[in-house]
């Protein structure tokens, strides 16, 4: 696939960029390769001046980066405004913290001693989503980076010039060549760079396709991955919840980044006791969004990434209510230009509809009425993803103890599942492996060494 950008807005193409040769590519992987050498030595004083430049520029670029992604993947102007702060926000945590994590690890063996000391391993190779084009970066790059490994990066075909942007803030920043690389390169080209020897181990974020074939083509070749996959997150609705505030956050949680977030809110498990009152406030919120230019600060709904993500889309809905699945609201494209999709409720959504089983990655609630936590907790864990969930409730412990029976990586409570620096990110079953933020987000792509020291005359 080429690399394009075209405004979701317009549908307008903007500008193509040439997929890179193999000759320039395998240039690419040499120099990546000299500069780690140079780089796992650097000290994290020194480290931590290019990392803590990239955010700090970023915040200086905030502008022009957020309409980058505004103009690429059609993200609301305030809502790209504020994935550039959080992207920044991880550059800046981690340039502070990775001295911190990569600590020596004192050990207690029975006689002598030892202790673990925490290596790179070299050259990654990072393959990231169009969603959140530059926080997803950052989740991978700034630990690494802070790490000692080096950053060879394929962002997806639809966001070049955010995927030229970023490595422009390496660049600037200071960073040697070689230290953050973008690649454009084809995603069928993947499994041949990730056999290259000079790629020890390899992150991706998408969907389940994608991450089922960087996996194998890792397994074949003995390096580790990360995956961040896909999601269906529930968002469990108790009958004690504040319903205001609730609906507030149900809307938000379904509605963020157009719909397109693997965490975002998608099947709403509600208690019978509240439903109606529920759906009903919910449907009135959804239904006073009005599709607008995502690049003006007001505008309430933006477009879907790309036409054929609004034609699956359409095609999903379509399929579920064919299934049996009731359209409570929405369900079409507007009538206008631009990838634009109604906010859309689905319920009684019957077990073979897609709606039920598959991730609906845009602006379609699926709602379901559950009589007891029994039933919602079957219902929540209905699913082969295990990504996020959320559970409203006035009461604490109750909600506690139901995250303990909420198969996912993370269970938020009053409040739909969200993502900050310090917090670890990741998912279980066809959600993927591994985690990503936080101290454990430092920890994936690391030689944990044994240093033991002995005496020579123990047995
Ligand atoms: P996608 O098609 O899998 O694309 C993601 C990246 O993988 C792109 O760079 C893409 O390149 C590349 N790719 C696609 N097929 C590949 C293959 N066979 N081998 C190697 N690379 C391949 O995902 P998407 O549909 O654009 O993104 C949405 C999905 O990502 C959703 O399922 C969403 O839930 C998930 N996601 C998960 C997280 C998380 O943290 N768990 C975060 C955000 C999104 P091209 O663009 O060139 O195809």
């Amino acid at each position: 696939m080429a690399y394009k950008t075209v405004n979701p807005f317009t549908g307008e193409e903007v500008k193509s960029f040439e997929i890179m040769s193999k000759q320039a590519i395998d240039a690419k992987l040499k120099t990546a390769a000299a500069c780690y050498e140079d780089w796992r030595k650097n000290s994290f004083e020194d480290r931590k001046k290019i990392v803590q430049k990239v955010a700090d520029l970023m915040r200086e670029r905030s502008d022009v980066l957020a309409a980058l992604i505004t103009l690429e993947m059609g993200k609301r102007i305030k809502e790209s405004k504020g994935e550039i702060e959080l992207a920044a926000s991880i550059y800046a945590y981690y340039a502070t913290q990775a001295e911190k994590f990569l600590a020596d690890e004192p050990l207690s063996p029975e006689k002598g001693s030892a202790y673990i000391r925490k290596e790179p391993i070299g050259v990654l190779l990072g393959v990231e989503p169009w969603n959140y084009p530059f926080y997803q970066v950052a989740r991978f790059a700034a630990p690494n980076i802070m790490a000692g490994n080096c950053i060879l990066l394929k962002h997806a075909s639809n966001v070049p010039q955010c995927a030229l942007a970023i490595e422009k803030l390496f660049i600037d920043a200071g960073a040697p060549e070689g230290l953050y690389t973008n690649l454009f390169i084809s995603s069928d080209k993947i499994e041949d760079l990730i056999a290259d020897p000079v790629i020890k181990a390899v992150s991706l974020t998408g969907s389940e396709g994608a991450g089922a074939s960087v996996a194998a083509a890792c397994g074949k070749n003995l390096k580790k991955s990360v995956l961040e996959l896909g999601g269906s997150d529930p968002f469990i609705v108790l009958e004690d919840a504040e319903l205001d505030k609730t609906v507030k956050w149900a809307v938000y949680g379904r509605m963020q980044n157009c719909g397109q977030a693997c965490t975002a809110a998608k099947r709403f498990i509600v208690m019978d006791k509240v439903y109606d009152e529920f759906l009903e406030k919910f449907k009135a919120a959804l239904e006073t969004m009005e599709p607008g230019d995502p690049m003006l600060e007001d505008t309430k709904l933006g477009p879907l990434s790309s036409k054929t993500a609004l034609e699956d889309l359409e095609e999903q809905v379509e399929k579920s209510v064919k299934a049996g699945a009731k359209l409570l609201t929405g369900g079409k494209r507007f009538d206008r230009k631009g990838n634009f999709m109604q906010p859309t409720i689905l319920t009684d959504i019957p077990e073979n509809a897609e709606a039920f089983h598959e991730e609906l990655f845009g602006p379609v609630a699926s709602v379901y009425r559950v009589h007891t936590e029994e039933e919602a907790v079957a219902l929540a864990n209905a699913t082969r993803f295990g990504l996020g969930g959320a559970i409203f409730t006035t009461d604490e412990k109750r909600a506690q103890k139901l995250a303990e029976r909420i198969n996912a990586g993370m269970v938020f409570i009053n409040h739909p599942t969200g993502s900050q620096p310090d917090l670890p990110f990741g998912g279980t079953n066809q959600s993927g492996y591994g985690r990503e933020l936080s101290y454990l987000g430092i920890d994936e792509f690391l030689n944990k060494k044994l240093v033991r020291t002995s005496d020579i005359n123990d047995r």
